[in-house]
């Protein structure tokens, strides 16, 4: 069994809908993971906050506005009558549902609702398409196996009961289609994986299926060596390792969800990333096997935030780094680089929706000085095992960068260096000679 998950630029339209179907319709047995429709998870938000808000007429707008655009998508999609109105009937009542809202209250459980229904309807799309061409296909509610415990985290041993439960009832199908991103909580109730998730769901059932692959389908041939928006020519990497991916995903064109790489590493199940407008490209393999030397990619990440805390206490103290760390953790922030010196520490979040707060806090313990509008470069690769000399070779091709951090040895896979945004694309044009 092979696990395909095609996310919403690859479902996004009726004919991108026909490519997808054209691609799964082989002999192989498959799980087919869809996210929804690209660009309808953003409206459902939208619908969600003002709902939230009260502003019912807004939300009942958005609501069929959105609604007119399935419907052009049906039209275009099947070319049977039956078929059309059978599929027109369902949209109809995801919208119905949707629309029950503005009539009365909104609480955070229905958001959730509110979300699943981008997924719902895409899946159901493809199979009443696959349904009209003559193809047997099953389509598996993610709802009955996909399931977070109360901590939030995935309950594997649930969804690996369930989902085997599903699928050997269903043995004699070929081609099962589930959504992904939409799961039940610890109390039953909707609740999903959170934005971007279906990649993680995708992993999620490969790993509960022992499956031979998870392949990613987007808009790209894999994950590429350098960024395509600052540096021309760049090429998809052939093969990565776990930990090589798992740094690359944090890091600019969000082709994979950083958590879906973990369950895939534990369970040794290779993910492979390909493209639905280049199916014919190899894309990026992924798994344990660390193949190739040196530098592999370089990523860039924009919108990060820098903060030192500089303090006479840190000096042959303990505890210290705990308290800081303890202050990012009350705020539910994560910290993403960190470098000390005796007296002073620098770490940077991406997040800084709690920055001001954290500040005024730090400021307890020491001076604190915040830099806004910095880049992270990462260049990912295997350094360090044997290697002499690839550092000197990386931090050469960045002397004409000022850089404010840098880290090293945190891994054997990554260097990254903190530097202004606007040296962003110079950086990874220089650093682009390493290859
Ligand atoms: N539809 C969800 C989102 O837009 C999940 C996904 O696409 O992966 O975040
Ligand atoms: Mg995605």
């Amino acid at each position: 069994m092979i696990v395909l998950k095609f996310g919403g630029t690859s479902v996004g339209s009726a004919e991108r809908i026909k490519k997808v179907a054209t691609l799964i319709c082989n002999d192989q047995p498959k799980l087919v993971v869809l996210s929804a429709m690209s660009g309808t998870t953003n409206i459902l938000v939208d619908i969600a906050n003002n709902l939230f808000k009260k502003e019912n007429e807004e939300a009942s707008k958005k609501i069929n506005e959105l609604r007119l655009q399935y419907y052009e998508v049906v039209s275009k999609l099947y070319s049977n009558r039956e078929t059309r109105e059978t599929v027109k009937e369902l949209i109809d009542t995801h919208f119905d549902f949707l629309q029950s809202f503005t009539q009365d209250s909104f609480t955070i459980h229905e958001e959730k609702a509110v979300l699943a229904q981008g997924e719902l309807i895409s899946t159901s799309l493809l199979h009443y398409y696959l349904q009209e061409r003559g193809v047997n296909s099953f389509l598996l509610p993610a709802l009955q196996f996909m399931r977070i415990d109360k901590d939030l985290e995935p309950d594997h041993y649930y969804i690996k009961e369930n989902l085997n439960r599903l699928l050997n009832d269903n043995s004699m199908q070929q081609i099962f289609i589930t959504q992904g991103f939409i799961c039940r909580n610890a109390f039953g109730e909707i609740d999903n994986l959170k934005r971007g998730g279906s990649d993680y769901s995708a992993s999620l059932i490969g790993v509960a299926l022992e499956a031979e692959e998870v392949q990613i389908w987007t808009d790209i041939d894999g994950m590429h060596n350098n960024d395509p928006r600052a540096v021309e020519k760049t090429q998809p990497i052939k093969k990565l390792s776990f930990d090589e991916a798992a740094e690359l995903a944090y890091f600019g064109a969000k082709i994979l969800h950083p958590s879906s790489i973990l369950p895939a590493k534990q369970a040794n199940i290779p993910v492979r990333l390909k493209s639905t407008l280049s199916p014919e490209s190899e894309g990026t393999l992924i798994t344990a096997d660390l193949v190739g030397e040196g530098v592999k990619a370089i990523a860039a990440k924009d919108g990060i935030s820098a903060i030192k805390i500089n303090s006479g206490r840190m000096l042959l103290a303990y505890g210290f780094l705990r308290k800081v760390f303890e202050l990012f953790e009350l705020y539910k922030t994560p910290i993403d680089m960190i470098t000390t010196s005796e007296v002073a520490v620098s770490v940077t979040i991406d997040d800084s929706s709690h920055l001001h707060k954290i500040q005024a806090e730090l400021e307890k313990y020491g001076t604190v000085e915040v830099d806004i509008d910095q880049t992270i470069i990462c260049v990912v690769g295997d350094f360090i095992k044997n290697e002499k000399g690839i550092a000197a070779d990386i931090l050469n091709k960045m002397r004409d960068i000022p850089i404010r951090m840098i880290s090293y040895g945190g891994s054997n896979h990554n260097i990254s260096f903190l530097i202004n945004t606007t040296d962003k694309v110079n950086a990874l044009r220089s650093l682009n000679e390493l290859f």
